[in-house]
């Protein structure tokens, strides 16, 4: 009865993918940039370089050795330690082990680490195109690191559940271009691997979590910076009118760094840009008192029928929630705001309050938007969550308890980190049939 137990787990991990465990992404890295020449180096673990990806060109690379890699008409130049190999249409970096870390430098742009592969081509004549072919979580760990501050593992619980919930409703949004996401905000921002514990934890406890509607399916799920006490209804910004994206009372987002701004701007330019812009008759008293003295006691939409979406664009403002007056000294027109964004969703700044004041990850969620909840993947089994989130607490605990002793990057939080997470793996088919082998999780250093 035992063996068939285990052997239909066992089956069932190898027909049914683990959708929030297991799964690789494709992510354009430095989307945003012009990349002339990439250097790259070896941080940890052992690399194998390929032409194309299978064609071997040179094996276990790894500490003190680098790669440099050029743009060309026929694809990338590739040189090893100043050794030139010719040109290839694309070129691999396969990790060989469980624990890689590749170190990238590209010219004129700041050096960034990942996990994973890489796979180089040629943009153009004159760019490369880099791409981390990357596990699903570790590419989540990065965008966490990159999309929220803060110190309470929540708050990264919570981003990860919302990073998550977007990237598997958009996998297919590159999908003409060849991967899954840029590492821009036009996605996700995915600047860096998750070098800090504390997010790996907070993404680690949200595992096999997303955001679901009544029905069950993945909400979209936007958020912001701060939305400065009110959050704001989706077809008010966007054009579809969305049932959980309602605007909400979000006292929660005020005191905080983005709560408030001003921007003065002078009051001739104000005006002649709705009247050029916008066709409006700024000679009539009511059009001028309305542009001069516009409120939002609570968010509108419009101002004399202009979306104020468009105004934050034209204008560069922080949000739409402002209200104007008139400097009474030079004139000037002055915009009081509220808030970061687009205000649409769950706001940022109001997690990190709400979290603090010990209000559980559940209702935050619930809060922001209306009438969702969350699901958990039947899948991704609570022990596994719950002996890693044992495990990196211990870690953390460890490494504030001897700060300055770690001697290598094997010896840090990330080394201890792979050690778990690499065991954890080889035995999480055998979970459920494994419960009396409990000794078995535990980790020698
Ligand atoms: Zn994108």
């Amino acid at each position: 009865m035992k063996n068939l137990r285990s052997l239909i787990i066992i089956l069932l991990f190898v027909t049914i993918p683990l959708v929030s465990n297991a799964e690789r992404v494709k992510v354009r890295l430095f989307s945003n940039n012009n990349i002339e020449a990439l250097y790259v180096s070896f941080d940890l673990g052992l690399y194998d370089l390929y032409a194309g990806d299978s064609s071997l060109l040179e094996s276990s690379l790894g500490e003190g050795m680098s790669v440099e890699l050029l743009p060309s008409v026929a694809g990338v130049k590739v040189s090893v330690n100043n050794y030139e190999y010719g040109v290839f249409k694309e070129v691999t970096l396969r990790a060989v082990d469980t624990a890689c870390i590749l170190c990238l430098n590209p010219k004129g742009v700041k050096q960034r680490t990942y996990e994973g592969n890489l796979v180089v081509s040629a943009f153009d004549a004159k760019n490369l195109r880099i791409i981390n072919d990357v596990d699903f979580e570790t590419y989540l760990a990065g965008v966490v690191q990159s999309e929220i501050y803060g110190q309470q593992s929540d708050i990264f619980r919570i981003q990860a559940t919302i990073s998550r919930t977007w990237a598997l409703r958009n996998m297919g949004k590159h999908k003409a271009d060849g991967f899954n996401f840029c590492d821009y905000v036009h996605c996700q921002a995915y600047q860096n691997r998750c070098i800090r514990p504390d997010i790996m934890l907070g993404t680690m406890q949200s595992s096999g979590e997303t955001i679901v509607d009544a029905d069950g399916k993945l909400i979209d799920t936007p958020f912001h910076s701060n939305s400065g006490g009110e959050t704001a209804n989706s077809e008010d910004v966007w054009r579809t009118a969305l049932p959980y994206l309602r605007s909400v009372q979000d006292t929660f987002s005020f005191r905080m760094r983005q709560s408030d701004w001003t921007k003065v701007i002078p009051k001739d330019k104000w005006l002649n840009y709705f009247a050029k812009t916008h066709k409006l008759n700024i000679q009539d008293p009511e059009v001028r008192e309305t542009l001069l003295g516009f409120q939002q006691p609570h968010r509108q939409a419009k101002i004399l029928g202009v979306q104020l979406t468009r105004v934050r664009t034209d204008f560069k403002l922080k949000s739409t929630f402002f209200s104007v007056s008139t400097d009474s000294k030079t004139g000037d027109v002055v915009l009081n705001g509220h808030g970061y964004g687009h205000g649409v969703g769950l706001s940022q700044e109001g997690t990190i309050r709400m979290v603090s004041l010990g209000i559980s990850y559940d209702s935050i969620i619930r809060h922001y938007y209306t009438g969702a909840s969350i699901h958990r993947d039947e899948q991704v089994s609570e022990r596994y969550v719950e002996h890693f989130v044992t495990e990196i607490t211990k870690i953390i605990e460890e490494d504030k308890a001897n700060p300055g002793k770690v001697k290598s990057k094997k010896d840090d939080w990330l080394g201890k980190l792979f050690r778990v997470r690499d065991r954890m793996d080889r035995e999480e088919e055998f979970d459920e049939s494994k419960q009396e082998m409990e000794s078995d999780w535990k980790i020698e250093w």
